[in-house]
């Protein structure tokens, strides 16, 4: 790794190359190579305790507003490094937010920490072996984001103590991003007022930033409750009205209007609240609808159109509907230029992990057990850098409510590679790899292209000007920020809890404890890979 990085490092700084897609946005300065290579020596001296955090958080495996182990063990880490914390910020329990520095730049830096239900999986086995049945897990790999920021900002701090740089980090959790449920808050209670650029990292399999316009969506969660009248369901049906009709209703109403709506939208829906049981005629029901569309003025339309559904079936069946309640929203998402070349650079110095042939067996044991291209693992990098996508190419998809930052300050997001190609996301199967050697590497290789573009924020004062300038005179030129949250909007911290009271005692045994076993995989003693064998049998307590 260090050699590959020296030589595409030299080659980087010795000015722009013939066929590379865009130029370092910091000219050549000895002094800023030199601390990035030790940055590097340094993150790669740090990477057991990048490893130990990657797999701390995903044995947690807590859901959205209520990750309270995940929280605590990092404010406890970063007060112990000098941070000065203050926990439940905008009103949110699990959150924080953690400071260290003075003065200018203002760096924050996010990531997401929480997990996905029913996605319990024993790391490291390419079948699905669930450690806790029922119980929540990592399947999407949010594990891993503060292993690769914490790991470069106290690389970074170490540097910026000894040679006295000016420079604040604020680092903070993306608490319930599953949820959409927390980041237009943090900029309502002015998390980002201070900030000059803001970093933020999320799993993948592939190493890379974009900047620009995405393919993706924003949206608004909503929760739509209808209040009936109960009654016997068989002695006196004519005396209740149903909520439960109300929301099937509803339902059916907003799947025939789903053929006369734009192209790239996405919605769905879950029915949190069904009624009771079926001889007592439901006196309130509760349809959760996600409405995703790709600017502002059309999330707003489409959820006018559900909100206009949903009086329409309350008239229907004689119930009344309560007022919307918001569980979260997200903006679009639009990256910085200036910020997204710099680290791109960074990252094509960094260059991928180096995969052992164990990590290549499993990943290919997993794409052809769930059949897809047996690929692998990336091992190529590519450009790196990903520009924005014509409107008339968006097809929807995904959100990120790291879009309502993207919208307040100058915003990248870090791509790093510690995950399997191929996946359906929010799945088992996305859980596999985030506890093994796959998930360790990567965030040690995300963790220095992170330090790396945040050292150049410190020390290139013009890229903070750059970035500005592309913020306020081409990004936000004519697209203003207006929050989809309602100023009587408040953060959802009731979602999941019965969940985890649930599973939580159950999930405790299986917490790692680093003091005692050096990675997670040992202390579960699974052998690694496990894969399927020709027989089919998969580990000893697969079920196929
Ligand atoms: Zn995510």
């Amino acid at each position: 790794m260090r050699v590959r990085f020296l030589i595409v490092f030299l080659a980087v700084a010795a000015g722009p190359l013939a066929g590379q897609a865009a130029a370092p946005a910091t000219p050549s300065d000895p002094r800023l190579e030199a601390l990035k290579r030790e940055l590097v020596a340094d993150i790669d001296s740090r990477a057991v305790f990048t490893q130990q955090m990657v797999d701390q958080i995903f044995s947690f495996g807590e859901l959205g507003f209520q990750e309270f182990e995940t929280s605590k063990y990092l404010v406890a880490l970063l007060r112990k490094e000098g941070f000065r914390v203050e926990e439940g910020y905008a009103g949110i329990p699990t959150s924080f937010v953690a400071t260290w520095g003075s003065g200018k730049p203002v760096i924050s830096l996010g990531t997401d920490i929480d997990g996905i239900p029913q996605a319990s999986q024993k790391p490291g086995v390419a079948c699905r072996s669930v450690l806790v049945p029922g119980a929540p897990g990592h399947g999407e790999g949010h594990n891993s984001g503060m292993a690769v920021n914490i790991t470069a900002a106290l690389a970074l701090k170490k540097i910026m103590e000894r040679d006295k740089l000016s420079g604040t980090i604020k680092i903070w959790p993306g608490v319930a991003e599953e949820q959409i449920g927390t980041k237009a808050y943090y900029v309502r209670a002015g998390l980002f007022n201070d900030v000059d650029i803001s970093f933020f990292s999320h799993v993948s399999s592939n190493f890379g930033v974009s900047w620009g316009s995405q393919d993706g969506t924003g949206l608004v969660s909503v929760l739509y409750t209808f209040r009936g009248t109960s009654a016997h369901a068989a002695g006196a049906p004519w005396r209740g009205r149903s909520a439960l009709d109300a929301v099937e209703l509803m339902n059916i109403g907003w799947n025939y209007r789903r053929e006369h709506l734009r192209l790239a939208e996405r919605s769905h829906y879950v029915i949190p609240n069904g009624g009771d049981q079926p001889n007592v005629v439901p006196q309130n029901a509760s349809v959760w609808y996600y409405f995703r569309e790709l600017d502002y003025p059309h999330i707003r339309e489409l959820w006018a159109t559900g909100d206009s559904i949903a009086a329409g079936a309350a008239m229907m069946t004689g119930t009344t509907l309560d007022p919307v309640r918001m569980l979260g929203s997200a903006w679009p998402q639009h990256f910085n230029r200036p910020v997204a070349e710099a680290m791109a650079a960074n990252i094509r110095a960094v260059g991928m992990p180096k995969w052992s042939a164990q990590d290549q067996a499993f990943a290919k044991a997993l794409q052809t057990d769930q059949k897809t291209e047996a690929r692998g693992l990336v091992d190529s990098l590519g450009s790196a850098l990903g520009g924005p996508v014509p409107e008339n190419q968006k097809r929807g998809g995904g959100s990120d409510d790291i879009g309502d930052v993207t919208w307040t300050v100058p915003t990248v997001t870090l791509r790093f590679p510690s995950n399997i190609p191929g996946m359906p996301g929010h799945n088992w199967t996305d859980a596999i790899a985030m506890a093994t050697p796959v998930a360790h590497k990567g965030a040690t290789a995300g963790a220095k292209a992170m330090a790396m573009t945040m050292l150049d924020v410190v020390l290139t004062p013009k890229l903070v000007t750059d970035a500005k300038e592309y913020f306020t005179n081409v990004q936000t030129k004519d697209t203003k920020y207006v929050p989809l949250i309602r100023p009587e909007d408040r953060p959802a911290i009731e979602l999941n809890k019965g969940i985890l009271e649930k599973y939580r005692e159950q999930m405790r045994p299986f917490y790692y404890d680093a003091k005692k076993y050096k990675t997670y995989l040992e202390q579960l003693g699974i052998s690694y890979p496990t894969v399927r064998a020709s027989d089919g049998s998969c580990g000893s307590s697969a079920v196929p």
